[in-house]
Protein backbone atom coordinates (compact mmCIF):
# COMPACT_ATOMS: atom_id res chain seq x y z
CA UNK A 1 0.00 0.00 0.00
CA UNK A 2 2.73 2.24 0.84
CA UNK A 3 4.64 1.78 -2.44
CA UNK A 4 1.18 2.16 -4.83
CA UNK A 5 0.82 5.89 -2.70
CA UNK A 6 4.65 6.53 -3.57
CA UNK A 7 4.18 5.93 -6.70
CA UNK A 8 1.00 7.90 -7.32
CA UNK A 9 2.33 10.73 -5.45
CA UNK A 10 5.76 11.31 -7.86
CA UNK A 11 3.69 10.40 -11.26
CA UNK A 12 1.46 13.23 -9.81
CA UNK A 13 4.99 15.47 -9.05
CA UNK A 14 6.61 14.38 -12.52
CA UNK A 15 2.73 15.50 -14.24
CA UNK A 16 2.61 18.46 -12.66
CA UNK A 17 6.37 19.20 -13.39
CA UNK A 18 5.65 18.86 -17.02
CA UNK A 19 2.64 20.54 -16.80
CA UNK A 20 4.50 24.02 -15.72
CA UNK A 21 7.28 23.28 -17.89
CA UNK A 22 4.76 22.86 -21.08
CA UNK A 23 2.89 25.44 -19.87
CA UNK A 24 6.16 28.41 -19.24
CA UNK A 25 7.31 26.94 -23.22
CA UNK A 26 4.06 27.55 -24.32
CA UNK A 27 3.38 31.09 -22.69
CA UNK A 28 0.23 29.56 -21.22
CA UNK A 29 -0.61 30.16 -17.44
CA UNK A 30 0.50 27.20 -15.56
CA UNK A 31 -2.65 24.72 -14.94
CA UNK A 32 -4.51 24.95 -11.69
CA UNK A 33 -3.99 21.55 -9.37
CA UNK A 34 -8.10 20.49 -10.14
CA UNK A 35 -7.06 21.40 -14.15
CA UNK A 36 -4.33 18.90 -13.91
CA UNK A 37 -6.25 16.31 -12.37
CA UNK A 38 -9.73 16.49 -13.23
CA UNK A 39 -12.65 15.37 -11.26
CA UNK A 40 -14.38 12.32 -13.22
CA UNK A 41 -18.06 12.54 -13.10
CA UNK A 42 -17.75 8.76 -14.61
CA UNK A 43 -16.44 7.47 -11.61
CA UNK A 44 -18.18 9.57 -9.15
CA UNK A 45 -21.44 7.82 -11.41
CA UNK A 46 -19.68 4.42 -10.76
CA UNK A 47 -19.77 5.11 -6.83
CA UNK A 48 -23.59 5.24 -7.45
CA UNK A 49 -23.36 2.70 -9.15
CA UNK A 50 -22.41 0.44 -6.38
CA UNK A 51 -24.39 2.11 -3.47
CA UNK A 52 -27.36 1.24 -5.32
CA UNK A 53 -26.50 -2.05 -6.03
CA UNK A 54 -26.35 -2.68 -1.89
CA UNK A 55 -30.10 -1.54 -1.90
CA UNK A 56 -31.55 0.55 0.35
CA UNK A 57 -29.09 2.56 3.11
CA UNK A 58 -32.38 2.75 5.57
CA UNK A 59 -32.01 0.89 9.21
CA UNK A 60 -32.97 -2.97 8.99
CA UNK A 61 -31.69 -3.48 5.21
CA UNK A 62 -28.42 -4.91 4.82
CA UNK A 63 -27.53 -2.21 2.45
CA UNK A 64 -27.00 0.10 5.15
CA UNK A 65 -23.90 -1.84 6.24
CA UNK A 66 -22.36 -2.93 3.21
CA UNK A 67 -22.30 0.97 2.24
CA UNK A 68 -20.80 2.21 5.91
CA UNK A 69 -18.44 -0.63 5.02
CA UNK A 70 -17.88 0.44 1.07
CA UNK A 71 -17.53 3.65 2.41
CA UNK A 72 -15.10 2.98 5.30
CA UNK A 73 -12.91 0.50 3.04
CA UNK A 74 -12.08 3.36 0.52
CA UNK A 75 -11.33 6.26 2.74
CA UNK A 76 -9.20 3.86 4.90
CA UNK A 77 -6.36 3.56 2.51
CA UNK A 78 -6.33 7.19 1.33
CA UNK A 79 -7.19 9.90 4.05
CA UNK A 80 -4.87 10.48 6.78
CA UNK A 81 -7.41 9.86 9.87
CA UNK A 82 -10.54 8.15 9.82
CA UNK A 83 -13.41 8.29 12.27
CA UNK A 84 -16.52 6.36 13.02
CA UNK A 85 -19.21 8.24 15.39
CA UNK A 86 -21.48 6.03 16.44
CA UNK A 87 -24.88 7.84 17.72
CA UNK A 88 -28.17 6.78 19.27
CA UNK A 89 -30.61 9.21 19.65
CA UNK A 90 -35.03 9.10 19.23
CA UNK A 91 -34.89 5.45 19.88
CA UNK A 92 -31.98 5.12 16.92
CA UNK A 93 -28.66 4.25 15.99
CA UNK A 94 -26.53 6.22 13.51
CA UNK A 95 -23.00 6.53 12.29
CA UNK A 96 -21.33 9.14 11.13
CA UNK A 97 -18.05 8.73 8.77
CA UNK A 98 -15.27 11.63 9.01
CA UNK A 99 -12.30 11.33 6.94
CA UNK A 100 -9.33 13.89 6.99
CA UNK A 101 -6.62 14.72 4.39
CA UNK A 102 -4.43 16.69 5.82
CA UNK A 103 -2.85 20.05 4.45
CA UNK A 104 -0.11 19.73 1.56
CA UNK A 105 2.18 21.99 3.89
CA UNK A 106 2.63 20.39 7.44
CA UNK A 107 2.97 24.23 9.02
CA UNK A 108 -0.96 24.49 8.04
CA UNK A 109 -1.97 21.54 9.40
CA UNK A 110 -3.60 22.99 12.21
CA UNK A 111 -4.82 26.38 10.70
CA UNK A 112 -7.97 26.70 8.84
CA UNK A 113 -9.96 23.79 7.74
CA UNK A 114 -12.93 22.85 5.44
CA UNK A 115 -15.40 20.19 5.22
CA UNK A 116 -16.96 18.65 2.39
CA UNK A 117 -20.00 16.73 3.19
CA UNK A 118 -23.00 14.61 1.91
CA UNK A 119 -25.93 12.26 3.81
CA UNK A 120 -25.26 8.44 2.84
CA UNK A 121 -28.94 7.16 4.63
CA UNK A 122 -31.45 7.02 2.08
CA UNK A 123 -35.44 7.37 2.68
CA UNK A 124 -37.11 4.51 4.39
CA UNK A 125 -40.22 5.46 2.82
CA UNK A 126 -41.08 6.36 -1.18
CA UNK A 127 -44.04 8.59 0.11
CA UNK A 128 -44.84 10.58 -2.96
CA UNK A 129 -44.53 7.97 -5.26
CA UNK A 130 -47.89 7.91 -8.22
CA UNK A 131 -48.60 4.35 -7.02
CA UNK A 132 -50.06 3.81 -3.47
CA UNK A 133 -48.86 0.29 -3.29
CA UNK A 134 -45.66 1.59 -3.41
CA UNK A 135 -45.39 4.49 -1.13
CA UNK A 136 -44.29 2.59 2.06
CA UNK A 137 -41.20 1.24 0.38
CA UNK A 138 -37.89 2.50 0.67
CA UNK A 139 -36.54 4.71 -2.14
CA UNK A 140 -33.43 3.47 -3.94
CA UNK A 141 -31.88 6.96 -3.87
CA UNK A 142 -29.14 7.00 -6.81
CA UNK A 143 -29.71 10.69 -6.23
CA UNK A 144 -30.99 11.31 -3.19
CA UNK A 145 -28.16 9.98 -1.05
CA UNK A 146 -25.50 8.43 -3.36
CA UNK A 147 -25.13 11.01 -5.39
CA UNK A 148 -23.65 13.20 -2.83
CA UNK A 149 -21.83 10.27 -1.77
CA UNK A 150 -20.25 9.70 -4.92
CA UNK A 151 -19.20 13.44 -5.43
CA UNK A 152 -16.98 12.92 -2.01
CA UNK A 153 -15.60 9.88 -2.87
CA UNK A 154 -14.13 11.04 -5.88
CA UNK A 155 -13.10 14.03 -4.26
CA UNK A 156 -11.08 11.71 -1.58
CA UNK A 157 -9.47 10.08 -4.66
CA UNK A 158 -8.26 13.76 -6.23
CA UNK A 159 -7.07 14.37 -2.13
CA UNK A 160 -5.28 10.74 -1.79
CA UNK A 161 -3.45 11.97 -4.96
CA UNK A 162 -2.57 15.62 -3.78
CA UNK A 163 -3.38 17.33 -0.51
CA UNK A 164 -4.85 20.60 -0.99
CA UNK A 165 -3.37 23.36 0.74
CA UNK A 166 -5.50 23.30 3.51
CA UNK A 167 -7.17 20.54 5.71
CA UNK A 168 -10.00 18.61 4.04
CA UNK A 169 -12.83 16.93 5.85
CA UNK A 170 -14.54 14.73 4.03
CA UNK A 171 -18.15 13.59 6.44
CA UNK A 172 -20.89 11.38 5.45
CA UNK A 173 -24.09 12.08 7.94
CA UNK A 174 -26.43 8.92 8.54
CA UNK A 175 -29.84 9.43 9.53
CA UNK A 176 -30.66 13.01 7.36
CA UNK A 177 -33.75 11.13 5.48
CA UNK A 178 -36.05 10.67 8.41
CA UNK A 179 -37.95 13.71 8.63
CA UNK A 180 -41.61 13.56 9.56
CA UNK A 181 -41.51 10.02 9.58
CA UNK A 182 -42.61 9.09 13.18
CA UNK A 183 -42.60 12.85 13.91
CA UNK A 184 -38.90 12.47 13.50
CA UNK A 185 -36.86 15.77 11.99
CA UNK A 186 -34.83 15.97 9.08
CA UNK A 187 -30.49 16.00 9.54
CA UNK A 188 -30.33 13.86 12.86
CA UNK A 189 -27.01 12.56 12.05
CA UNK A 190 -25.51 16.22 11.40
CA UNK A 191 -27.34 17.54 14.09
CA UNK A 192 -25.51 15.05 16.56
CA UNK A 193 -22.58 15.41 14.61
CA UNK A 194 -22.08 18.93 15.51
CA UNK A 195 -23.39 18.38 19.27
CA UNK A 196 -20.82 15.80 19.72
CA UNK A 197 -17.68 17.48 18.25
CA UNK A 198 -18.42 21.47 19.61
CA UNK A 199 -14.64 21.97 19.48
CA UNK A 200 -14.78 21.68 14.88
CA UNK A 201 -14.92 25.00 13.78
CA UNK A 202 -14.20 24.56 9.54
CA UNK A 203 -13.74 28.11 7.90
CA UNK A 204 -15.91 27.07 5.71
CA UNK A 205 -17.82 24.03 4.60
CA UNK A 206 -20.27 22.25 1.44
CA UNK A 207 -23.17 20.07 1.73
CA UNK A 208 -23.86 18.37 -1.35
CA UNK A 209 -27.10 16.17 -1.91
CA UNK A 210 -29.20 15.26 -4.79
CA UNK A 211 -26.56 16.69 -7.80
CA UNK A 212 -26.75 13.57 -10.29
CA UNK A 213 -29.94 14.67 -12.39
CA UNK A 214 -29.84 15.38 -15.73
CA UNK A 215 -31.68 17.85 -15.70
CA UNK A 216 -29.63 19.32 -12.56
CA UNK A 217 -30.57 22.87 -11.35
CA UNK A 218 -28.53 24.44 -8.49
CA UNK A 219 -30.13 28.23 -7.60
CA UNK A 220 -28.67 29.37 -4.53
CA UNK A 221 -30.28 28.23 -1.45
CA UNK A 222 -31.59 30.62 0.91
CA UNK A 223 -30.37 29.58 4.21
CA UNK A 224 -27.21 29.46 2.83
CA UNK A 225 -27.38 32.91 1.21
CA UNK A 226 -28.31 34.20 4.91
CA UNK A 227 -25.82 32.90 6.85
CA UNK A 228 -22.82 32.49 4.62
CA UNK A 229 -23.22 34.97 1.74
CA UNK A 230 -19.24 35.36 0.49
CA UNK A 231 -18.68 31.20 0.47
CA UNK A 232 -21.46 31.05 -1.66
CA UNK A 233 -21.01 33.86 -4.12
CA UNK A 234 -17.28 32.75 -4.04
CA UNK A 235 -18.69 29.08 -5.37
CA UNK A 236 -21.16 30.71 -8.06
CA UNK A 237 -18.10 32.82 -9.03
CA UNK A 238 -15.89 29.62 -9.79
CA UNK A 239 -19.20 27.48 -11.67
CA UNK A 240 -19.53 30.78 -13.83
CA UNK A 241 -15.68 30.89 -14.53
CA UNK A 242 -16.04 26.65 -16.02
CA UNK A 243 -19.46 26.83 -17.19
CA UNK A 244 -21.32 24.80 -14.81
CA UNK A 245 -24.13 25.57 -15.98
CA UNK A 246 -26.55 23.70 -13.66
CA UNK A 247 -25.52 26.28 -10.96
CA UNK A 248 -28.21 29.08 -11.24
CA UNK A 249 -27.51 32.55 -10.21
CA UNK A 250 -30.49 33.27 -9.03
CA UNK A 251 -32.06 32.67 -5.29
CA UNK A 252 -33.51 29.27 -4.81
CA UNK A 253 -35.98 28.37 -2.03
CA UNK A 254 -34.99 27.76 2.10
CA UNK A 255 -34.22 24.10 2.28
CA UNK A 256 -33.45 22.06 5.42
CA UNK A 257 -30.40 20.22 4.85
CA UNK A 258 -27.25 19.04 6.80
CA UNK A 259 -25.71 22.42 6.39
CA UNK A 260 -28.57 24.08 9.16
CA UNK A 261 -27.14 22.36 12.35
CA UNK A 262 -23.98 24.19 11.51
CA UNK A 263 -25.38 27.88 10.43
CA UNK A 264 -27.40 27.47 13.70
CA UNK A 265 -24.14 27.12 15.22
CA UNK A 266 -22.70 29.70 13.91
CA UNK A 267 -20.66 28.09 10.87
CA UNK A 268 -20.36 29.22 7.19
CA UNK A 269 -21.61 26.28 5.19
CA UNK A 270 -23.47 26.42 2.11
CA UNK A 271 -25.81 23.55 0.77
CA UNK A 272 -25.76 22.58 -2.93
CA UNK A 273 -29.45 20.89 -4.06
CA UNK A 274 -31.42 20.69 -7.03
CA UNK A 275 -34.65 22.85 -6.63
CA UNK A 276 -37.32 22.45 -7.11
CA UNK A 277 -36.62 18.67 -6.56
CA UNK A 278 -36.88 16.60 -8.97
CA UNK A 279 -40.36 14.85 -10.17
CA UNK A 280 -38.02 11.44 -8.45
CA UNK A 281 -37.68 12.63 -5.30
CA UNK A 282 -39.07 10.64 -2.16
CA UNK A 283 -40.02 7.70 -5.45
CA UNK A 284 -39.55 4.67 -6.04
CA UNK A 285 -38.34 7.08 -9.56
CA UNK A 286 -34.94 7.83 -7.94
CA UNK A 287 -33.00 5.51 -9.86
CA UNK A 288 -29.38 5.80 -11.64
CA UNK A 289 -30.55 6.05 -15.14
CA UNK A 290 -32.00 9.35 -14.06
CA UNK A 291 -28.34 10.37 -13.04
CA UNK A 292 -25.82 11.66 -15.38
CA UNK A 293 -21.63 12.25 -15.07
CA UNK A 294 -21.63 15.58 -17.14
CA UNK A 295 -24.22 16.81 -13.63
CA UNK A 296 -21.80 14.89 -11.37
CA UNK A 297 -18.88 16.26 -12.85
CA UNK A 298 -20.26 19.61 -13.10
CA UNK A 299 -20.34 19.51 -9.05
CA UNK A 300 -17.36 18.03 -8.76
CA UNK A 301 -15.20 20.69 -10.43
CA UNK A 302 -16.38 23.78 -8.96
CA UNK A 303 -16.01 21.55 -5.44
CA UNK A 304 -12.14 20.61 -6.30
CA UNK A 305 -11.21 24.15 -7.57
CA UNK A 306 -12.77 25.55 -4.49
CA UNK A 307 -10.76 23.11 -2.17
CA UNK A 308 -7.48 23.20 -4.45
CA UNK A 309 -7.92 27.35 -4.19
CA UNK A 310 -7.85 27.78 -0.96
CA UNK A 311 -5.93 30.85 0.66
CA UNK A 312 -5.46 32.28 -2.88
CA UNK A 313 -6.49 35.78 -3.15
CA UNK A 314 -10.68 35.40 -3.72
ZN1 LIG B 1 -34.66 12.98 0.93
Amino acid sequence: MMSKVFRSVTRFSMTAALAVLSALGSGQPPKTIAEQQPFDGQLALQHIAQQVSFGPRAAGYEGKQKTLDYIQQLLQSQADKLVVQQFQTQGLRGNNLWASFYAADPKLRGQSRIMLAAHWDTRPIAERDKLASKRSQPVIGANDGASGVAVLLEIARLLSNQRAPVTVDLVFFDLEDMGNIDDLPFSIGATEFVRQNRFYRPAAGVVVDMVCDRDLVIPQERFSRDGARDLQDQIWRIAQSQGAEAFKPHKGSYIEDDHLPFLRAGLKVVNLIHWPFPKSWHTSGDTIDRCSADSLQQVGRVISEFIYRQGEPL
